[in-house]
C-alpha cells in the first residue's frame, strides 16, 4: 500500500513536508508528494464560485493509478457537492481517491490572526480523515476520532489526528 498526496501548485512545499511526515506517523506506509494537479477548472462552476468534488476525483483516478495506491488531492480552492454548501473533503472508496481542500482552514477565512500550527494541524486531520474513507470507514461518533463529521471547524478542532480503539482495526494495515 502507498498513499500519494496530490497538491496544486500553489500550495507551499513546506506546508506539503509537513502534512506528508503527519500522515505518515500515522498510516507507516510510504508517501509520495506528486505536484502539478492543476487542471481544476473542469470542476469549476461559476454560479457557486466554487468547485465540485466529486469531478476532481475523477480525475484523480488515472490508469496510472496502481491499484493499491490512495490518491489524495490537495487544493486551495473552496469545494462543494451536490447537497452541501461547501465540504472540507470528499472520498471515493471504490476508486481509492480523495479530496481535500485547504480554503477554509485558515484562521484568516474567518477574519482571525493567521496560526500557522492550527492550520497545519486541521490539514493533516483532514487529510487523515479522507484516507480513512478510502479505507471504507464511515464517519464515527466518537467526538475524538479523526472519522467523526467536521460539520465546521470547530468539529475538526476537537477531533485528534488518530483513529479511535473501534475504527482502528477496520483499516487492516
Ligand atoms: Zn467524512
Ligand atoms: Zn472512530
Amino acid at each position: 500500500m502507498k498513499i500519494t498526496l496530490r497538491p496544486s501548485d500553489d500550495i507551499s512545499e513546506e506546508i506539503m513536508k509537513e502534512i506528508e511526515k503527519q500522515v505518515k506517523l500515522v498510516f507507516h506506509c510510504p508517501i509520495a508528494i506528486k505536484t502539478g494537479f492543476n487542471h481544476l477548472s473542469l470542476a469549476y462552476n461559476a454560479q457557486r464560485n466554487q468547485y465540485l468534488a466529486t469531478k476532481l476525483l475523477e480525475s484523480l483516478a488515472t490508469s496510472e493509478k496502481r491499484h493499491d495506491e490512495k490518491i489524495v488531492g490537495i487544493v486551495e480552492v473552496d469545494l462543494y457537492c451536490s447537497h452541501l454548501k461547501f465540504i472540507f473533503g470528499e472520498a471515493d472508496f471504490n476508486s481509492s481517491t480523495a479530496i481535500m481542500s485547504l480554503f477554509r482552514l485558515k484562521q484568516e477565512y474567518y477574519g482571525l490572526p493567521a496560526d500557522r500550527d492550527l492550520f497545519i494541524t486541521r490539514a493533516c486531520k483532514e487529510t487523515v480523515h479522507e484516507l480513512g474513507h478510502t479505507f471504507g470507514l464511515q464517519h464515527c461518533s466518537d467526538l475524538r476520532c479523526v472519522m467523526h463529521f467536521s460539520n465546521s471547524l470547530a468539529d475538526t478542532d476537537w477531533k485528534e489526528i488518530y483513529f479511535c480503539d473501534k475504527c482502528r482495526p477496520k483499516l487492516r494495515i
